[in-house]
């Protein structure tokens, strides 16, 4: 059976209600990046359709709440479970497609901005990455890593999305001026210049005035974990949370971690900074008591089909893994 008709019969037999119950005094956080018609084979933004598709099954199911609110929305005072819409990176497709419907909805969220790209327009190494692949696949030119003296090419791999992924998770060990001198080497060779859209000062402040909690995804979007100057974890975190609450006049105590990534010393930088909400990545429900109280963790979703992107809210697959060891 295709996935997607996998998917289509277990959402039909209600299995999404049933997961939904043992939620309880839970928080589901979704986390989100890119919304837009745009396409891209290895991080595909999720459309606008869908995304408003999913807005309508949250408002259903949910109360959609804010950071700041789960204090006093926590332990029963909310008869649907809680739910929260965490946002990374502050790509302009934000402002363009995803904020007109939450203004629609009248739904509150959260976005993590990286000051970099708020400045200058920065691509973020990541957003540079796919481009390379998606440029190398589309166009069939050759891509090659060496690390260690082993060769990586398509040849090695079953499916462009594994040699990507291989590559990618290498690029996470590696130390900022490795990783763009390396992702600087195969844009020149494969001749692009990645153009991305990120939201500007003025365009994340209309954010913040429409309630969206702004929150840090750190100054550069840097690996934090693979960081060890204390000088420059301290410009990624506290740098950036300064700068954001004078540029916005707020106070922020959200910080999102880029691409999951974190260190202990990076969280106790981060606790001395302020923040109460320390935001993960991982495939689990927020309950009171079970991890650090200010551990969260974040269900990442891309665009998939609705079915698919509901069982995965209500970790469908992750369960499924569980129990089956698929
Ligand atoms: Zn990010």
């Amino acid at each position: 059976m295709s996935k997607l008709l996998f998917a289509k019969l277990f959402y039909t037999l209600g299995v999404s209600n049933f997961l939904r119950k043992n939620k309880r005094d839970g928080i589901t956080i979704l986390n989100l990046h890119r919304v837009s018609p745009e396409e891209d084979y290895f991080w595909n933004p999720m459309k606008p359709a869908s995304f408003e598709s999913l807005l309508k099954y949250l408002i259903k199911h949910y109360n959609i709440i804010q950071f700041k609110e789960i204090e006093y929305t926590r332990n029963g005072s909310s008869k649907k479970p809680l739910a929260i819409l965490s946002f990374d990176d502050g790509y302009k497709d934000f402002y363009e497609y995803a904020l007109p419907l939450l203004v629609k909805y009248k739904l509150p969220s959260n976005h993590n901005i990286v000051n970099e790209c708020a400045h200058h327009n920065k691509a973020i190494w990541t957003q540079r990455l796919n481009a390379v692949f998606n440029s190398a696949m589309n166009d069939k030119q050759s891509l090659e890593f060496v690390f260690e003296k082993t060769k990586f090419s398509i040849k090695d791999f079953k499916s462009w999305m594994a040699f990507y992924l291989s590559i990618f998770k290498k690029m996470l060990n590696m130390a900022d001026a490795e990783r763009e001198e390396l992702i600087s080497q195969k844009e020149h060779l494969i001749k692009i210049n990645c153009k991305v859209e990120m939201m500007n000062w003025a365009e994340i402040a209309e954010c913040a005035s429409h309630k969206v909690e702004i929150g840090s995804h750190t100054f550069s979007h840097d690996v934090i974990s693979t960081i060890k100057q204390p000088e420059i974890l301290e410009k990624e975190i506290t740098s950036s949370i300064k700068e954001i609450n004078e540029r916005l006049n707020q106070s922020t105590d959200i910080i999102a971690w880029p691409n999951g990534q974190t260190s202990n010393s990076a969280e106790a930088i981060a606790l001395q900074a302020g923040i109460k909400y320390s935001l993960h990545v991982g495939e689990k429900i927020n309950f009171s008591g079970e991890q650090p109280q200010n551990i969260f963790y974040r269900i990442n979703l891309v665009e998939e089909p609705l079915s698919s992107i509901i069982l995965r809210t209500e970790l469908f697959y992750s369960k499924l893994k569980n129990y089956v060891g698929v």
